[in-house]
């Protein structure tokens, strides 16, 4: 018989997490839900129905809360149970049993309904994801009249295959010990996604898994920190993935320890590890994993979400953001969109990675450009000395005089209507195109802080398009020539003597992160899930002992030394 060939398929990230083991599909029950008519002598017996049902279903949500609360989930399920008690929604479907006559599951069916449409007409941001929560309190409801609720059959070890999953299916998922969850939809601010966070169950969405010939029983690997998920894995990748799940939860069990630690290399050189935060759902995650603030606000998904994203939304964004980072600094990134983060589809461009993205966007969508930079000029006059902005995508140096003089017509504008903000609001450039790198030493005059983009980076510099699968191994970011560039803008910048930082993924790399320390960069910044296991690196080794790492890695000729480098010293 021919074994089935691997199939890798990409998703978004949404877990942190490896999970391998054997696929089982969630198959969601179809609800058809026809208007059903009931005579008059059976209009009590369908109130008695509704009435029962919504003790089920909130007895199910009731049960949600006794789990652990890192991630706010306790707001989800409140938010669902406050729908589901809501009395309007409950007058709607009585007003169809009692006047109307319908059955009470074509009474819940329709009133929800009713209830989604005007949330999706209404255009706010969360209607989409609070949209899969309503239907699925409305199909929980329906269930709950039929009492046909079929019992899960998934067992521990199993890896979840969804189109979505309810909350209330999650509590049952989180019975069973299960390996990890890819869905097909769901935002990442989706109540599930949260819920998985927190239930600490690797997950992926966004996943065409519907599209490959996956059945009940296949193997399969997920990847919920890079939003790979391998159906049928050789049994090479299985062995491969099963050492990395090995070392991730060692690591992660010795640097959850360290978060509360000072941020001290073992002979005392001080460092700062910031979080690259996305999303308000990954806030809770500062303080526990032990981030100094934001180094990295990525900014363009918000302006995805919304069509018109206003002054005032904005203003509340980041001020919850500040609010959370304690006292800490909050960089916050200029829209980046453009590049594979298209605003209008209609904008398809032949080269995207080298085409109208970030500050070249910005410049010349002037309205959305001012609104933003109004909005961080107002926050940064409520939390003085705490806000930074980072413009994205940099190439020549009048981008960056264009960005300032805007600056200044914002402050006038500010000033004259005797709104406060931060006169020394510190402005800075991402590196992440060689050309600035390269003319670093002249661009540091003209900016207060650099903040690395290894990312771009290394798409720039290696010419690899960083989401083209078919050369996804020539992206390499421990390349020579990344580091060189890393390298001469550090020295500019001491020259200049204006700080660094590096946001890239590269410095969630602990080994990385050490040489970095090691070239003198004392402020990196990562995604919360890297934050401890980077952070035990650093404490537990010398600085010298990274310098001398440093120094080999810069003058290595190809990739691959680097990589032995960097596994030696580890291993010792
Ligand atoms: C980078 O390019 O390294 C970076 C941090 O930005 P992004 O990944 O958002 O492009
Ligand atoms: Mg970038």
């Amino acid at each position: 018989m021919k074994k089935n060939q691997p199939t890798i398929l990409s998703g978004k990230p949404a877990a942190a997490g490896i999970g391998i083991g054997s696929s089982w599909i969630l198959e969601k029950e179809s609800q058809s839900v026809k208007p059903v008519k009931i005579q008059k002598d059976e209009v009590q017996e369908h109130l008695k129905k509704f009435k029962v049902a919504k003790e089920v279903v909130s007895r199910e949500y009731e049960k949600l809360k006794l789990l652990p609360d890192d991630y706010n989930a306790l707001e989800i399920i409140d938010a669902q149970l406050q729908t589901l008690n809501d009395p309007e929604v409950a007058k709607g479907i009585k007003a169809k049993i009692s006047e109307n006559n319908y059955a009470v599951d074509y009474a819940i069916f329709s009133t929800f309904n009713e209830y989604i449409q005007v949330l999706e007409k209404s255009d706010v941001t969360w209607a989409n994801d609070r949209t899969i929560d309503i239907v699925a309190i409305r199909d929980e409801l329906v269930q709950a009249t039929r009492k046909n609720k079929t019992e899960l059959t998934v067992k521990e070890g199993q890896i979840v295959f969804a189109s979505e999953i309810p909350p209330t299916v999650m509590v049952e998922l989180s019975h069973t010990q299960i390996a990890g969850i890819v869905m097909e939809k769901g935002g990442l601010t989706s109540h599930a996604v949260i819920l998985s966070q927190s239930l600490g169950i690797p997950c992926v969405i966004n996943v065409n898994w519907k599209s490959s010939k996956l059945k009940n029983g296949n193997n399969a690997i997920i990847d919920g920190s890079t939003g790979q998920v391998i159906l049928t894995p050789s049994w090479k990748q299985t062995q491969e993935y099963k050492k990395r799940k090995e070392e991730e939860v060692a690591r992660l069990r010795r640097g959850l320890k360290w978060a509360k630690e000072p941020n001290k290399t073992a002979c005392g050189t001080e460092f700062t590890l910031r979080a690259n935060v996305e999303f308000l759902e990954e806030l809770p995650r500062l303080k526990t994993h032990g981030a100094q603030g934001v180094g990295l606000l990525r900014t363009e998904t918000l302006l995805f979400e919304v069509h018109e994203f206003d002054v005032e939304d904005q203003v509340n964004f980041y001020s919850e953001v500040i609010q959370k980072a304690q006292g800490e600094s909050v960089t916050i990134r200029l829209f980046d969109a453009g590049g594979d983060k298209l605003l209008d589809q209609n904008e398809q461009e032949a080269n995207p990675f080298l085409g109208w993205r970030g500050i070249r966007m910005l410049l010349d969508k002037k309205n959305l450009f001012k609104k933003q930079l109004e909005a961080i000029y107002r926050v940064s006059g409520k939390f003085k000395g705490q806000v930074k902005i980072l413009i994205p995508m940099v190439s020549v140096l009048e981008e960056i005089l264009e960005v300032k003089a805007i600056c200044e017509i914002i402050k006038k504008s500010l000033s004259k209507r005797d709104i406060a903000f931060d006169e020394n609001l510190q402005i800075g450039v991402m590196v992440e195109v060689p050309s600035i790198a390269i003319m670093a030493d002249q661009i540091a005059r003209h900016v207060d802080f650099f903040s690395i983009g290894t990312n771009d980076l290394t798409q720039y510099t290696l010419a690899v398009d960083r989401g083209n699968e078919k050369i996804s191994s020539l992206f390499n970011s421990l390349h020579p020539a990344v580091w060189k560039l890393i390298k001469m803008s550090k020295d500019a910048a001491d020259q200049e003597g204006i700080p660094v930082a590096v946001c890239g993924e590269m410095a969630s790399k602990p080994e990385a992160a050490a040489c970095l320390l090691g070239m003198g960069i004392t402020e990196l910044s990562m995604n919360t899930s890297s934050l401890p296991v980077v952070k035990s690196v650093l404490c537990t080794h010398n600085h010298e002992e990274m310098k001398i790492l440093s120094e080999g890695v810069l003058s290595a000729e190809c990739a691959e030394t680097v990589h032995k480098l960097l596994e030696e010293w580890r291993a010792v």
